[in-house]
């Protein structure tokens, strides 16, 4: 079931029904115009709530998921987590081998202790490097199009392939030649068509 989450960037949606899917979560808060903290980036549509309720083993589950497992924070682009009374700013030191979460991040502050739900705050546009990727996707286009080029020029570079054209050209200049002579053959055969045609008047 696809959680409903209002007018949202697209890569924050696109996360939060992975993470929403992976952790069968069919429950979740996105953009809202009241009922958050001020400048809360739920009114920016940057951020969402998973509501886990009373599970906090799927809450652990979740927020571990994103701060425990290389790139997941960036891959996500995650501004800041708050689950279970601590607010994380930042990924754990990779690799991870000390997950327990209660030793990372801060005490939570605000006015909700965040037990029944796990807040993700996402940054303003989606991370450089997951940006990246697609400009790496454009580049190898270039090389694609360079490439092509360059093969054209290897070909010209063969004196096979001169000949291979001389041959074409030939060939071609002889079609050329040949309806043309044909062409003219036909012609021929008209005139003497039409001189049969007045003898007989
Ligand atoms: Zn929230």
């Amino acid at each position: 079931m696809a959680i409903a989450l209002g007018d949202v960037p697209d890569y924050v949606k696109a996360s939060a029904d992975s993470l929403a899917s992976q952790f069968d979560i069919t429950d979740a808060g996105g953009r809202a115009t009241s009922g958050h903290i001020p400048d809360s980036d739920h009114y920016t549509g940057h951020a969402v709530d998973f509501m886990v309720y009373s599970d906090r083993a799927k809450g652990n589950a979740l927020a571990s998921y994103l701060l425990f497992t290389p790139n997941r924070w960036q891959q996500n682009s995650v501004k800041y987590i708050i689950w279970y009374g601590r607010y994380y700013d930042k990924p754990a030191p990779v690799p991870a081998t000390d997950t327990d979460l209660s030793h990372y991040g801060d005490v939570y502050v605000g006015p909700s202790p965040h037990r029944d739900h796990v807040h993700v705050s996402y940054q303003s546009s989606q991370d450089p490097s997951q940006v990246t990727t697609s400009i790496a996707g454009d580049v190898a286009g270039v090389a694609d199009t360079v490439g092509s080029i360059i093969g054209v020029f290897t070909f010209l570079a063969d004196s096979k392939n001169w000949m291979r054209i001389a041959w074409f050209t030939l060939g071609a200049a002889l079609l050329t030649v040949g309806l043309f002579r044909i062409d003219a053959v036909k012609q021929g055969v008209s005139t003497v068509a039409k001189g049969v045609t007045n003898a007989g008047n």
